[in-house]
C-alpha cells in the first residue's frame, strides 16, 4: 500500500489542526482558518507537549492559536492573555 505524505502524523494525537495538515500534505486546499490551525498543530509537532497554550505571543498567529488561553479570537486584533510579552 502506497504511503501517504500525513502518514507521518499517525502518532499524532487528535486535535485540532491534525486533519487540515493532513489534508495540507495530501494536497488538499485549506481555507485560512483551517490552515491557521494546521500550522499551529504542525509548529508543536501534533501538540507533543499537550493540547496547551504555546505562550508565545510574538508569533503573529498567537490570537488565533487554538488552545491559547481564552480560546482563539475570531478577528486579527493583537490582544493579548497568556504568556509573556
Ligand atoms: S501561535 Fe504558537 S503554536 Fe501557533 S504557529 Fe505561533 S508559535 Fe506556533
Amino acid at each position: 500500500m502506497k504511503k501517504k505524505p500525513s502518514d507521518k502524523l499517525a502518532h499524532w494525537k487528535n486535535s485540532t489542526g491534525k486533519t487540515a495538515y493532513a489534508r495540507y500534505l495530501n494536497g488538499g486546499r485549506l481555507s485560512r482558518a483551517k490552515a491557521l490551525e494546521a500550522k499551529c498543530a504542525e509548529c508543536t509537532n501534533g501538540y507533543a507537549d499537550g493540547r496547551v497554550d504555546c505562550l508565545l505571543p510574538a508569533c503573529p498567529l498567537y490570537p488565533f492559536m487554538p488552545y491559547r488561553a481564552g480560546g482563539p479570537q475570531k478577528s486579527g486584533t493583537r490582544k493579548r492573555s497568556g504568556g509573556a510579552a
